[in-house]
């Protein structure tokens, strides 16, 4: 079932912008993360193992852009997407050269730069805000997580939610679209505060959601913990009702970079269904045509598509 019938994806917000399908290309472009390094913290986010979610590519910037473009066939345009580690934890100089770099590659029409909310200086936000005023398809990526400092002390993320609303504040400023990766299932958490996150989320004024469902990864401190029963997943069930109630709390301007997730084999350890997002995004679009579409419990809802 098509989840743009129910759902302002981010694939119809391209469409819709560029007239044709634009694909994200992921990148690696040779970044670290401060809560790996210990500038803020050693060992990362317990659920992370940034090798499970993107190919470790040493491969020069210029040579990722050409074959990964020439790989996906599926479209003519792209959006650079720098997603490993934290692309936005180096010199400004640095930073520009890349961003830059990928902007003037052939097709490329805009950038998602993946960070951490306590890693993004006003000169970054100013620097995003110039290539957006350029006309370039912008996002700013905040791994935010939950809006519960507890849960985030529990899995090592070395901020809490006030820094993500300050970075999103100091983003809305320079109308910087933002869009919040959220999990579901984080140890400890409930459904109940999966919706609380979404709510406390939209109203610092993101543009953007993107959710996935806990998932165990190989190498990450959560595997460890997993192996030895001490992590509950949601099921599939459970997932698929939570997020197709977020979706429902969400206004239909908000677009969804990603409602389910998956992770390549043999990085998954569990749960099993996460192999593909297919599955998910299926009962997800079912659900939404059940019981209302995007928005269906504020006062924007999502309007179905009369296009393809
Ligand atoms: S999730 Fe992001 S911030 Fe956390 S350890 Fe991994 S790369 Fe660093």
């Amino acid at each position: 079932m098509q989840l743009d019938r129910y759902v302002h994806t981010l694939g119809l917000h391209l469409r819709r912008r560029f007239g044709e399908r634009v694909h994200k290309l992921p990148l690696h472009a040779g970044f670290t993360c401060p809560n790996r390094d210990g500038t803020i913290g050693r060992g990362g986010c317990h659920f992370c193992h940034v090798g499970a979610f993107s190919e470790e590519n040493d491969s020069p910037l210029a040579d990722q852009l050409l074959s990964g473009g020439e790989r996906i066939q599926r479209a003519r345009l792209y959006l650079a997407y720098f997603q490993s580690y934290t692309n936005t934890y180096a010199e400004l100089d640095r930073l520009r050269a890349m961003y830059e770099q990928a902007l003037s590659s052939r097709n490329v029409v805009g950038l998602c730069v993946g960070t951490r909310p306590d890693c993004v200086p006003d000169a970054v936000l100013d620097l995003l805000a110039g290539y957006r005023q350029n006309g370039a398809e912008v996002w700013l990526e905040l791994g935010l997580q939950s809006a519960f400092d507890e849960t985030l002390r529990r899995v090592n993320r070395g901020h809490g939610f006030s820094e993500f609303a300050d970075t999103l504040r100091r983003a809305n400023a320079r109308d910087v679209p933002v869009c919040a990766h959220l999990i579901v299932g984080l140890p400890g958490e409930t459904a109940e505060q999966s919706l609380v996150t979404v709510e406390r989320t939209l109203a610092t004024g993101v543009r953007g959601l993107k959710l996935h469902p806990l998932m165990i990864v190989r190498g990450s401190h959560l595997a460890k913990a997993y192996a030895r029963n001490a992590v509950a997943l949601p099921s599939f069930q459970d997932y698929v009702t939570v997020a197709a109630d977020i979706v429902r709390l969400t206004p239909a301007p908000v677009v969804f970079h990603r409602v389910a997730a998956s992770a390549r084999a043999p990085s998954l350890v569990a749960p099993e269904w996460c192999h593909t997002a297919q599955t998910a995004n299926n009962a997800i679009a079912h659900n939404l045509a059940r019981n209302g579409a995007q928005g269906a419990l504020t006062d924007e809802p999502f309007l179905p598509l009369t296009e393809n």
